[in-house]
Parts: structure tokens; sequence; C-alpha cells
């Protein structure tokens, strides 16, 4: 493990520009003084509190480990920018020697990489993708120069929108020795799987992300580079040391602590995408609108002048690509929220009211959400007992993530948790903290129980043998019998899962007896997730007897 890391490293110091590969980094009094002190005089900074006298963290461990929770990758791979125009910029200034290299990009893309290359005084290699704007791998390969140290690829593609075939991106990982750069801006609205999660397989790969579309914080200027150890290090020894202000970095650590809000509009931005295609795409005067994996739509239109002008005069302003390749007549329009869409429709159809109606959801229904933060932890739960949809899980531990997602897939329950917590002392508290917001959030999305199942049971499961009885009548009585074999199962203390679903039934309020065997740790707990799970989306769910409180008694 340390060789291939060190190996890696070696590959990657050969692609550094001899300069910077003998850079001694700028060291900021922070650097030198890392311990907590009651009097800063090293600084020289003013010493009257204002709220920014002090200089910021110049590598902005907090935000970075909030970060590493959600995009579920190392702090120490992840790279803070003042936007994700310094990361671009900061790999032509790593790897390609002024006026003695180039780059090679698929157009039509983002313009910052060209603009970044004239900058650095690195050639540009234009090579088009496909006319439907995917990617061909095999001609891109075929345009690698003797000079050519990077390869940048957007993925989902400005102003395309598609995302670019995963095996063609491998394609090019797998066979171009110099720097692979896959600008993932747009990645919380593909629905697909990032390739942050390949940067160890593939040294050489730099991921780049941004807070500024999904997240919502583009006045806060942060970007990500997510990429081997050493070239994030190298990164930071080159950037400017105190690149993201103690406002910027205090606001996004604060907006990131309860990202389900950001979850609910991805999900809404989404929905409205395909309604503002299919809408479009109805139009007489709309060409082609192009799939879009992002948060626009690129569109041809038989006169896009005229489009452009109408929207215009309504006081609507949309981006003009036609003069970008491959995108001759084509208007790049941002999905806005449900309202602004709904004009975009109203103008381009000619009529002040469309027949494409905003969808109103139901009411509240059985949902709710909770935020609970102390010393140790911030957690963010939501549930909604009757509509399913694919979990958003992230506390830092992988296991935990694995398992808690089961109880959303396998109970048919929409369930987010994000848990920011002092992993670095140990996990009890991320996991306990997650039972006690978990308990109170399905309480209180039940309500009154109206005609719930109540019970649930569920027998063996596949892989081990697990039982879990549940009663949600009110009373807590807990039973655990799951013998382990050794002190962690993935990520996670043993010792938590018992007090885990102890916590859980206290703060569910349910009889909750659970037992399993087996002979791998990793499938009994898996089993007891998956079988309590199963139980849960019984004991929830409402049974055909209607709104009857499911007891004799007539309250629970
Ligand atoms: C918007 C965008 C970015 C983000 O830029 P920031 O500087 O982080 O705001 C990066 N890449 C692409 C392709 C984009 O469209």
């Amino acid at each position: 493990m340390t060789r291939e890391t060190s190996s890696a490293s070696e590959g990657i110091k050969s692609l550094l520009r001899e300069n910077i590969r003998n850079i001694v980094p700028y060291s900021t009094a922070r650097d030198d003084c890392k311990a907590r002190m009651d009097i800063y005089l090293d600084a020289n900074e003013n010493p009257y509190p204002n709220g920014v006298n002090r200089y910021p963290s110049p590598h902005q461990p907090g935000l970075k480990s909030k970060l590493s929770v959600i995009r579920k990758i190392p702090a120490g791979n992840i790279f803070v920018g003042n936007g994700s125009d310094e990361p671009i910029d900061l790999v032509f200034r790593l790897f390609c020697p002024p006026g003695k290299s180039s780059m090679i990009q698929a157009v039509p893309t983002y313009g910052m990489y060209s603009v970044a290359a004239a900058i650095n005084d690195v050639r540009v290699i234009n090579v088009p993708l496909n006319p439907d704007f995917t990617l061909d791998a095999g001609l891109l390969l075929s345009k690698v120069e003797e000079d050519t140290r990077v390869i940048f690829l957007c993925s989902p593609n400005n102003p395309s929108g598609n995302l670019l075939d995963r095996g063609e991106i491998l394609s090019i990982l797998d066979n171009f020795s110099g720097i692979t750069v896959v600008d993932e801006a747009y990645i919380d609205f593909a629905g697909s799987d990032s390739f942050a999660a390949l940067i160890e397989k593939y040294p050489r790969l730099i991921v780049l992300q941004t807070m500024s579309k999904a997240w919502g914080m583009a006045g806060l200027r942060i970007g990500l580079a997510i990429a081997d150890k050493l070239t994030v290090s190298v990164m930071s020894g080159v950037k400017y040391p105190y690149n993201v202000s103690v406002l910027n970095q205090a606001r996004a650590e604060e907006l990131l602590e309860n990202p389900l809000a950001m979850y609910d509009r991805v999900r809404e931005i989404r929905k409205e995408r395909s309604r503002l295609a299919s809408a479009l795409s109805c139009l007489d005067r709309v060409v082609t609108v192009y799939p879009s994996d992002a948060n626009f739509l690129l569109v041809k239109f038989r006169d896009k002048d005229r489009a452009f002008d109408e929207l215009f005069g309504a006081g609507i302003i949309v981006r003009d690509r036609s003069s970008a390749y491959g995108c001759g007549d084509c208007l790049r329009i941002t999905v806005g929220t449900p309202e602004e869409n709904d004009r975009v429709i109203s103008v381009l159809s000619g009529q002040e009211h469309t027949g494409f109606a905003v969808q109103k959801g139901p009411g509240k229904g059985r949902t709710a959400s909770c935020f609970r933060k102390t010393g140790e932890t911030a957690v963010s739960v939501r549930v909604d007992l009757d509509n399913f949809r694919k979990p958003e899980i992230a506390t830092g531990l992988h296991f935990f993530n694995h398992m808690l997602e089961q109880i959303g897939f396998h109970g048919g329950i929409a369930l987010d948790i994000v848990c920011f917590g002092d992993l670095a002392v140990d996990d009890h508290h991320s996991i306990e903290d997650v039972a006690i917001a978990l308990g109170d959030c399905l309480k209180e999305a039940l309500g009154d129980k109206a005609g719930i199942g109540r019970y649930g049971f569920c027998l063996p499961m596949d892989e081990a043998e697990a039982f879990v009885l549940m009663d949600l009548g009110g009373r807590i009585d807990f039973r655990w019998e799951v013998p382990l074999h050794g002190q962690t199962v993935g990520d996670v203390s043993s010792q938590m899962f018992s007090h885990f679903f102890k916590s859980l039934s206290e703060h569910l309020n349910c009889n909750l007896h659970v037992r399993a065997a087996g002979d791998n740790d990793h499938h009994i707990i898996e089993g007891v997730f998956k079988a309590f799970a199963r139980a849960l989306g019984q004991a929830v769910s409402r049974t055909p007897s209607g709104n009857v409180i499911p007891s004799s008694k007539g309250w629970l």
C-alpha cells in the first residue's frame, strides 16, 4: 500500500514542472504554529476583534472535513480553491512549462480552460466531440502530441449538458500518460457516480467540483480539486497562502452543515429540467432539446435570434452559445424556479398562460425532518414514509452509510441523513446521535399513527439469519442477541450496533427485538439492517383497515 502510494507520487513528481518540483512553499504563521494559544503575536495581525482581524486558516481544515463527509473522499485528497478557476489555473502552473507544452480539450466545452491555457502560454489542441456531443476517446488520443501534458474533459459538459461516456473517459485514463482533468461542476444534477472515487486507481486523474452550482454558493467562490495527495499538497504549496477568506469559509461551513435543503433543490431542478425539456420540445420553433444531465438545457431553435429577443423583451436573459463548436442556432437556458420556467415556456410558446401547470406536491403527508446539533455532532435527518426515493446518506463512516442506505431501500421509505461528527475521536457520538435523530424523526413522521400496521416481523434474510420483531405501540423494550466475532465491522466499532438500535428504539418509542447469527460479521450486520428495514416498512405502512388507530384502546 505504502509502496504503491509512493510510486504513484513518484509518477506525479516526474510530471511536475521542474521549478515547481523544487519549490519550498511559503510557510504562514499558522503553518508554523498549529497549537491553540491564548495570545497570537506571530502574524502582525491587528489584535482588536472585529470578526475578520485574524488571517483565515490557510488549509481550511474545518471546511475540508465537512466536504470529506459529503464527498466521501479523505480530506487529504481535497484541495479547496477560490472557485474552480483557481485549480484550473493551478493545473497549468503545476504541469505545463510555458511556451513548451500543449493541452487537449474536447469541444465545445467550458471557456475557462483555453483562457487559463493562454494566460499560462500553453498551446490548445481542440478535438471535436461527435455531433451528438458524445466523446470519441480514440480520436482524442490520436491527437496527443509529444508536448501534451494535460487533457481537459467536462462531464456533464458545458454547454451541451450531457455526461460523457464513462468507458470513453476510462479509456483516456488508461492510455494517456499525462494529467487528465475531469470537470464535474454539474455532477450533482447527473445522478451518476463521480470519477472522484477513482483517484486512488488513477493518480494522474484530477477531478474538479464546485460549490457554485448545485450547492448554491456561486457567490462564495469555492471550487474543489480532488486528486492524489501529492498533487493536492503541491497545489496547496503553490496557491496564494490565504486563498479562501474567513467569511467565505465560515459561510460555506454553515451552509454545508444542513445540506438536505440542497438535496431537495437539486431534485426539484432535475424535475423541472425534464418538464422544461418536454415543454420546449413540443414547440414548432424548437429543432432540438439536447439531453441534459446538468442544470441547463442546450436548445437549437429555427430562429435563435428571435427566441433570444422575445425572451429578452420579457425580461429573461439566456446565453447565446451559437458560436461554440457544433452549437449553431443554440441557446443555453438555465433551469430556474418552476415559476421562472413557466415564464420561459409561456414567452416561447407565445401564450399568456401555458397548459404546463406547475405540479404542486401533495400536502405534508407523513414526513418529518430534524436538525440536531451538539458539541460533538451536527445531524440532519429527513424521512417520508409514503414516498420512496434513493437515500442520500453521508456520515463519514462508509460501512454505516451503507447500512443506513439499507433502511431506506428495504424499508421502502425516503430517508436522507447527513452527520458531521467528531470521528477524529471515535465513532460513538456520530452513531448515537444519528440513532437519536432518526428515532425522533420517524416518530414525528408517524404522527398519531392512524392506519399503520404497527407490528413488523422479519425472518431469515439470505446472507445470514436475522430476526427482527417490532411493535410501534409506544412502549420500549429492547433485546439484542447478535454475537459478533470482531472488534469492528467495516469502519464501525462492533459494540456500536446494539447501541445504535437501542437509542433508536428509545427515541422511536418501540419494542425492538433483534436476533441474528452467522459466520461473517459483515453479513450478520447487513442482515440485521435489512431485516430491521423490512420490519419498519411493514410497521409504518398503512393497512387496508383505513384510518383506524391499531390498538383496542383507541390510541398509541
Ligand atoms: C460553472 C462551472 C464551473 C465552476 O466555476 P467556479 O469558479 O467554481 O464557480 C466549473 N466548470 C464548469 C464547466 C462550469 O460550468
